[in-house]
């Protein structure tokens, strides 16, 4: 059942539509307020995991095999934990902007593939920050899928090196002190630079360079919408600003298209 919006979001969501109606090349950038509907935790909020448990960085990884092993585990507890879940509604809402043609790509933050999964084609999705539903060689880049690496964990305490070059295995993120994938933050670039609007749903922008994209759209003359449960730094930047959940206020917006 929909929840009935108060006033002054539902201007907020009329404005939302409009803009929505008058684009022709918007690009939505999600992050963790898109998933934490779907019971995935932002890991960054206060009281969040990484106050209670610190991030490993990358050069920390690559010198310790304890680190290593660390990473694993918690990789796989994680997935004890979240690994069931579903995209939200406002995942769908994202993937029907996207199917009818409004919005040409999705930029995330997040490395849940909730975008995939709620049927986002993935050469418009661009993952700023990886993904960790498989893993990935460091060294050669082959890709290596996350259960064989669990059971082998789980019988020797231990994932194994890449079988073809000894390479590190490490799940398809990008951590901590790990350079930006090049690839990705080009497209991610070019996207930007082609927007007219450019929509954030869920990201509170505080981690760069990937919070660089909605002042980089800004500036090159796109319209930039922030919908965000609390307000961010760039909210002065911003032709609309919704302080709400995500799912409820993109469901409305899209039944006024
Ligand atoms: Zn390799």
């Amino acid at each position: 059942m929909q929840r009935r919006l108060p006033d002054d979001e539902k201007t907020g969501v009329a404005r939302l539509a409009s803009l929505l109606r008058d684009s022709e090349r918007a690009v939505v950038f999600t992050g963790a307020g898109i998933s934490t509907e779907s019971g995935i935790p932002d890991f960054r909020s206060p009281g969040g995991v990484w106050d209670r448990m610190p991030p490993i960085y990358f050069q920390d990884f690559i010198a310790s095999a304890d680190m290593r092993r660390e990473t694993w585990r918690r990789r796989f507890a994680m997935e004890d934990m979240f690994g069931g879940a579903k995209p939200n509604a406002g995942h769908r809402a994202v993937a029907d902007l996207v199917g009818d043609g409004k919005v040409s790509s999705v930029i995330t933050q997040n490395i849940d593939n909730l975008h995939q999964a709620s049927g986002v084609p993935a050469d418009k999705i661009i993952e700023l920050h990886g993904n960790t539903t498989y893993a990935k060689c460091l060294t050669c880049g082959t890709r290596y899928e996350i259960a064989p690496l669990r059971t082998a964990f789980d019988k020797e305490g231990d994932v194994p090196d890449c079988k073809f070059c000894g390479g590190f295995i490490k799940s398809a993120t990008i951590s901590f002190g790990q350079q930006m994938p090049e690839d990705e933050m080009a497209r991610a670039t070019e996207a930007t630079l082609n927007s007219d609007l450019f929509l954030v749903a869920g990201s509170s922008l505080v981690v760069y360079p990937a919070a660089g994209f909605p002042l980089l759209a800004k500036r090159q003359g796109a319209r930039l919408i922030i919908l965000n449960r609390t307000p961010t730094d760039q909210d002065d930047f911003a032709d609309l600003v919704i302080h709400a959940g995500i799912g409820a206020t993109l469901t409305a917006a899209l039944e006024l298209l």
